[in-house]
Formats: structure tokens, C-alpha cells, sequence
């Protein structure tokens, strides 16, 4: 992955979810990042063990035309080294920081329909790609499959019902893995989704996730004969 190095500092930290923290960096040198919807950025995180230092990828959530402020969706509950040092700053601290990295990007194929796929954080690049379809008044048919664990697990759904209601040609069905027995709506993994859709020959997928559900997403696009697939995996754990 290549990238050039710049220096952001945290501006914001939003509690999405007992889990999920949305990040807001500012942009000090330079003062603009330019990417493509659905590319990451990597932090430099000081490993205290071996003195040395550690790169972790985040997805960039916010679309481009806002490339002064960069959103990143973290999950907490990684605990790791990344994590635990990203979210142990406080407002203000500044990072050391490269991008855009990775070539998962909104392609221009304007005859396709879109179906965008995540689990968890996975949505994030997803979101970036939507929120810049959705701005520019896109026309295309476009489809977020988003799987979630459980009710206290959803986060935007208020952004969600704006653009359903604002963009006809927008649409979303969430489902939660392991919803309380009040929950009315789907249940089920993103799978189950995807085998209800009937067809995708014309889609474009965009996919995000951990290891095991890109795989498990990307067979079933192949074996019900989708147009073009795209991943990213955000994790190499199950
Ligand atoms: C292109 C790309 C984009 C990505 N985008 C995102 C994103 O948008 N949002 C996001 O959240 N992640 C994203 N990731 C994943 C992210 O880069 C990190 O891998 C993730 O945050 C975990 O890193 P870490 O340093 O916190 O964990 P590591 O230190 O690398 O540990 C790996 C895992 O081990 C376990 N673990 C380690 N230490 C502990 C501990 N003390 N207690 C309990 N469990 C522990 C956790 O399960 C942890 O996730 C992306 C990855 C890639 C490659």
C-alpha cells in the first residue's frame, strides 16, 4: 500500500454505540487529503513493548469533498494496541499518519446497479462511497446490506432514513445476528440477505468485513452470477 505521510490531530470522539467510536481528525500538514471513496489511511502507533512502532489501517467513512475533516468508525472493543492507543488520546493530540492507501474504490460503472455489503465497522468505506453517490444526485439503484450484532449495535440510522427518504433510488435492510425477542425486524447474518435478493447479474458489489464474511459474501455474489465484486477485509480473524 502506498500513501504519503501527514499530520492530523483528533478534533473529535463520538460514542456511536457502547462499542463503536466515530473519529473526526483534522487535517494540519497538509491541510487536505485528497482520496478516492472507500480508500484507508494507517496511524502510526508507538508499540511501548519493542520501542519500535506499529501501522494499523483505518477505512476513511467520510466521502472526499470533506477532506479537511477525515472520519474513522473505531470498534473499542478490539482492545488491541491500535485501538487502545487511538482511543486513549485526548482531543487535540495530533497523530502521525499516511494515505490514501489501498485500491477498494467506487469505480465508475454507471450502468450497474450498486449493493453495498458490511458488517460493523465494515460500513465504513461503504459510507464514504454512498454519502458521495447520494451527494452528487446519483441516479444508479443503490442497495446497503449492513449486518449488525444486536439493537444496542446500530448507529446511524438517523443519516440512514434522511437519504431513503431524500433518494428514491436509495435503500437499506439491516439485520442483527443476535436481536433481543423484542426485535421485529430481520434476523439472520447478511447472507441470509444476499440469498433473498433475486437478481444480481447487473450489480456491482462493494464489500467490507471480516475475513470470514468477505468470503462467505463474496461465494454467494459469484454463485448467483454478480456483475462485479469488490473487498476489503478489515480483520483476518473470523
Ligand atoms: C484496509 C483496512 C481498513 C481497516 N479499517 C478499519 C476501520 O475502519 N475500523 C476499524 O475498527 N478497524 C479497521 N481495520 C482494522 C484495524 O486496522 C486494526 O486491525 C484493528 O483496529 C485491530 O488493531 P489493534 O492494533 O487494535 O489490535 P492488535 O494489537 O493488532 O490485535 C489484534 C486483535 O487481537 C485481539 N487483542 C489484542 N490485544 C488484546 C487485549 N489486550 N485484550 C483483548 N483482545 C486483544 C483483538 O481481537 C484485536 O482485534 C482496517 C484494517 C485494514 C487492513
Amino acid at each position: 500500500m502506498s500513501g504519503l505521510p501527514f499530520r492530523a490531530k483528533i478534533q473529535q470522539i463520538r460514542h456511536l454505540t457502547p462499542d463503536i467510536r466515530e473519529m473526526t481528525l483534522e487535517m494540519l500538514e497538509p491541510s487536505e487529503l485528497v482520496f478516492r471513496p472507500g480508500q484507508a489511511i494507517a496511524v502510526t502507533v508507538p508499540d511501548t513493548g519493542s520501542g519500535s512502532s506499529l501501522l494499523r489501517y483505518f477505512s476513511l467513512a467520510s466521502p472526499p469533498r470533506s477532506s479537511r475533516q477525515l472520519v474513522l468508525l473505531l470498534n473499542s472493543q478490539d482492545r488491541g494496541k491500535g485501538s487502545t492507543f487511538l482511543l486513549e488520546n485526548e482531543l487535540g493530540v495530533e497523530l502521525q499518519v499516511s494515505g490514501p492507501h489501498g485500491s477498494f474504490m467506487l469505480q465508475h460503472e454507471p450502468e450497474r446497479t450498486l449493493l453495498f455489503i458490511g458488517t460493523g465497522t465494515g460500513i465504513a468505506p461503504l459510507w464514504s462511497m454512498m454519502a458521495t453517490l447520494l451527494a452528487e444526485s446519483c441516479f444508479q439503484t443503490m442497495t446497503l446490506l449492513w449486518g449488525l450484532r444486536s439493537e444496542s449495535d446500530r448507529y446511524y440510522l438517523q443519516e440512514l432514513e434522511a437519504w431513503k427518504s431524500r433518494h428514491e433510488n436509495f435503500s437499506y435492510v439491516l439485520t442483527l445476528s443476535q436481536p433481543s425477542s423484542a426485535w421485529k425486524g430481520n434476523k439472520g447474518r447478511v447472507t441470509d440477505l444476499l440469498q433473498e435478493l433475486t437478481t444480481v447479474e447487473d450489480s456491482a458489489a462493494y464489500v467490507c468485513g471480516n475475513r470470514a464474511m468477505v468470503k462467505e459474501v463474496m461465494d454467494l455474489l459469484k454463485r448467483k452470477g454478480a456483475g462485479a465484486i469488490y473487498r476489503e477485509r478489515h480483520s483476518e480473524n473470523a
